[in-house]
């Protein structure tokens, strides 16, 4: 069922009710829907979906988009069961100073310039502030004695191959190519290349094939170096700290969620035992560091964001296990949270994709603690405000 509006919006009556909590995942997969949708609204009864498109659209166009909307819908919400969210920590009553959204201050100030979308150069408060947080993701690193790693920010497509990336989030993939080695193609690049509408007018036969991609997360990099081995001292403590790219159409929004991110790492390699010990030890061990902060935040179960087909099976598969635990900040400005870092544990996942074993010959398991660099300054951002005067005293006499 839909409703036409003067076809450059669109109104649909899912045809299976949407879940609570659903509502945002499933809203944030319409962005792949279609190329002409440029906003996708799910109401928080579920019973409601409202499109925006970039131009008027013929009603055969509408027809399609509809049909593709139910079927996203159909895939990820039918026989789904509510996950019970397993909360840690709670620290959601805090009081923090700021109720507003620090990011027309932060462009004013010239904290942020924004090259494309989800693109972002950071100023010097923000890069103290972010150097502020390293600083304290360095000591635990510390405290687990992991040794540093420096990982690049391309990945080979046969990598992220073997550990099926390609089938859980093909949506959030951002390709590398270069020129074809051919001095026509080349030297034709080089004499007419431009950009129209910001795109490049290169005919896409002037590119190779594509080997490689820009990289979705940090530890992945660890296990390939790890790959076919084993690990003889029994287990590993590592960090590493790098750009991830997660391609997050309509959805990116400023420090929020952005195309290009960094993330660090502390990393744990070993039994089954080992990692999960750690991921607890970790997350306990951080815990004071929010508390002097003041940080408004909950700890507590969650899942990844698989694409629609993988996403019932993988996400209910996550929260009944207990893979995933999402520290999710307070943004007060929006009476909502955002995920500002992670505690996950893989199981054997690749430990046997990637054959790397104990000496026993089993399978080791991983597992990793990601901070998101820029969500956890805009979260303290946005508790605190951009000024000084109102932050913590550890963080004003670090930045300042
Ligand atoms: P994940 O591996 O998905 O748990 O990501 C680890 C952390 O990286 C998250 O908790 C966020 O803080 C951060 N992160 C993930 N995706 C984005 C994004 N698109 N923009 C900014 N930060 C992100
Ligand atoms: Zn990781």
């Amino acid at each position: 069922m839909f409703k036409f509006e003067d076809n450059y919006g669109l109104d649909i009556t899912p045809r299976i009710k949407i879940p609570g909590h659903l509502v945002g995942e499933v809203q944030s997969k319409l962005a792949y829907v279609d190329e002409q949708i440029y906003k996708a609204e799910v109401d928080t009864l579920g019973e409601h979906i409202h499109l925006d498109f970039h131009q008027p659209l013929e009603q055969s166009e509408l027809v399609t988009i509809e049909a593709k909307v139910q079927r996203v819908v159909e895939k990820m919400v039918q026989g789904t069961i509510k996950p019970k969210i397993v909360v840690l920590e709670n620290h959601m009553d805090r009081v923090t100073p700021n109720n507003t959204d620090p990011t027309s201050e932060l462009y004013s100030l010239g904290e942020i310039y924004q090259e494309a979308d989800g693109i972002y150069s950071l100023g010097p408060m923000l890069s103290r502030l972010i150097d502020f947080f390293e600083q304290q993701f360095l000591s635990l690193a510390k405290f687990f004695n992991a040794t540093p790693y420096r990982f690049p920010t391309l990945i080979p497509a046969k990598y992220l191959e073997q550990v099926n990336y390609f089938q859980a989030f093909p949506h959030s993939l951002t390709f590398v190519t270069h020129l074809r080695e051919d001095l026509d193609v080349i030297d034709h690049f080089a004499e007419e290349a431009s950009c129209k509408e910001d795109s490049l007018t290169t005919d896409m036969g002037s590119f190779d094939k594509i080997q490689t991609l820009l990289s979705p997360a940090v530890c992945y990099h660890l296990y390939f170096a790890l790959a076919g081995k084993t690990l003889t001292n029994e287990s590993l403590a590592a960090t590493s700290v790098s750009n991830c790219f997660r391609y997050e159409s309509i959805n990116l929004d400023s420090l929020e969620r952005m195309w290009n991110f960094t993330m660090r790492e502390v990393i744990f390699v070993g039994s089954k035992d080992y990692v999960l010990e750690n991921r607890e030890i970790a997350r306990q061990e951080m815990e004071p560091f929010f508390e002097q902060l003041g940080l408004a935040y909950r700890v507590e179960t969650a899942n990844d964001p698989f694409f629609i087909g993988e996403f019932r099976k993988q996400a209910a598969f996550q929260s009944a296990f207990q893979l995933k635990f999402e520290i999710r900040a307070s943004l007060p400005f929006k009476k909502s949270t955002l995920a500002i870092g992670s505690y996950n544990y893989h199981q054997d996942f690749f430990g046997r994709n990637l054959n790397i074993n104990l000496s026993d010959g089993s399978p080791v398991h991983t597992g990793c603690v990601a901070f998101g660099l820029e969500r956890v300054a805009f979260a303290f951002l946005a508790q605190y405000g951009i000024d000084p005067n109102n932050w913590p005293s550890i963080v004003r006499e670090y930045v300042n």
